[in-house]
C-alpha cells in the first residue's frame, strides 16, 4: 500500500524556516489578506493564513470587505494596499462575489506583492521561466515531491485540471523541472487511460473521488489537490480508499496539499520582503 506523504510535517518544517528567515529580516513583512463577503470556506482559509502569518512573526494586515462592495471601491482598497509600505504581500481570497471582476482586481496588485502569483506579470514570468512569485498550491505540491525525493526530470507527470490557480501553473512548474507533462481537463477523452501513464499524477479537478485505482499505474506518486466538505468529513479528488492499494505514495486529504499551500504563502511573503 502507498506511503502517505505527510503535508502537515513538511509544512511545519517550512514554517519553522520561515520564522527563522523573518527574524533575520530588518523589519517584519506584512501580509494583507483581503476577504470579500462571508463565504464560510474562504473565511476558514483566511483565518488559518492570518494565524500562521502571526505565528511566523509577520504582520497581519487583514481587510474584510462587504460582500456587496462595488468594483471601484474594491479597486481602491487594493490600490491603498499596493501603496502601503508596511504591506509586503497582498492576497485576494478567491472566489470573489459575482459583481466583481476578479482579473481586473488581481492585476492591480503590484507583481512584487503578488504572493498568489496570479497577476498577468507573474503568470507571464512563470511561463517564460523568469524569476517571480509562483502560485502557492502548485509550489507546495512541488515542495512535497522534492521532500519525498520524487525524481521529476524525464518522468511523465500528468496534471488533471487546467485552472489558472492550480492546473496550469502546476504543469509549467513541472515542465521547468524537465518532466514530460500531460494536462487533462473536463474535455479529455479517456482520463483513466491518460492518468495510467503517469509516474507522477497531480489531481486538481474539483470533482470528489474522480480518480480511482483503475487510473493509477502501480507505484505511481499521486498528489490530491482537491478538497470537498461532505457529511463524513473532508475528501479529495482521489478515491483514496482504492488508490492507496495501487499507488506508491499518496497525499491524504486533509493533511496533504492544504497545509503546504499556506506554508508556501508564508514563504512567498518572505521572498517578497527580501525583493523589496
Ligand atoms: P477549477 O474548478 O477552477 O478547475 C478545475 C479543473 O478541472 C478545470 O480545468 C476542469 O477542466 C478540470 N475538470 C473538471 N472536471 C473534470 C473531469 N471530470 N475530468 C477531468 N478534468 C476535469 O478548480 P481549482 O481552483 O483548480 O481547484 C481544484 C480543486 O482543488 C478544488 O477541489 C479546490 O477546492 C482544490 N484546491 C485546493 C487547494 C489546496 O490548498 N489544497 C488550493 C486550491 C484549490
Amino acid at each position: 500500500t502507498a506511503t502517505t506523504i505527510d503535508g502537515r510535517a513538511v509544512a511545519a518544517k517550512v514554517r519553522a524556516e520561515v520564522a527563522r528567515d523573518v527574524a533575520a529580516l530588518p523589519a517584519p513583512p506584512g501580509l494583507a489578506t483581503v476577504l470579500v463577503g462571508d463565504d464560510p470556506a474562504s473565511a476558514v482559509y483566511v483565518r488559518s493564513k492570518r494565524r500562521q502569518c502571526v505565528e511566523a512573526g509577520m504582520l497581519d494586515l487583514h481587510r474584510h470587505l462587504p460582500g456587496d462592495i462595488e468594483q471601484s471601491a474594491a479597486a481602491a482598497v487594493v490600490d491603498r494596499l499596493a501603496d502601503d509600505p508596511r504591506v509586503t504581500a497582498i492576497l485576494l481570497q478567491l472566489p470573489l462575489p459575482p459583481q466583481l471582476d476578479a482579473a481586473a482586481l488581481i492585476d492591480r496588485i503590484p507583481p512584487e506583492k503578488d504572493v498568489d502569483g496570479l497577476t498577468e506579470s507573474s503568470a507571464g514570468r512563470l511561463a517564460l521561466g523568469r524569476p517571480g512569485l509562483r502560485p502557492c498550491t502548485p509550489t507546495g505540491v512541488l515542495a512535497l515531491l522534492d521532500e519525498h525525493g520524487v525524481a521529476l526530470a524525464g518522468a511523465h507527470a500528468v496534471v488533471v485540471g487546467r485552472s489558472d490557480l492550480v492546473g496550469k501553473p502546476m504543469a509549467q512548474l513541472l515542465l521547468g523541472r524537465d518532466a514530460t507533462v500531460t494536462v487533462c481537463h473536463s474535455r479529455t477523452r479517456d482520463l483513466a487511460a491518460t492518468c495510467r501513464q503517469a509516474d507522477v499524477l497531480v489531481v486538481a479537478a474539483g470533482v470528489p473521488h474522480l480518480v480511482t485505482a483503475n487510473a493509477v499505474r502501480p507505484g505511481a506518486t499521486v498528489i490530491d489537490v482537491g478538497i470537498h466538505r461532505t457529511n463524513a468529513g473532508l475528501c479529495g479528488d482521489v478515491d483514496a480508499g482504492s488508490v492507496r492499494a495501487v499507488a506508491g505514495a499518496l497525499t491524504p486529504v486533509p493533511g496533504g496539499v492544504g497545509p503546504m499551500t499556506i506554508a508556501m504563502l508564508l514563504r512567498n511573503t518572505v521572498a517578497a520582503a527580501r525583493a523589496h
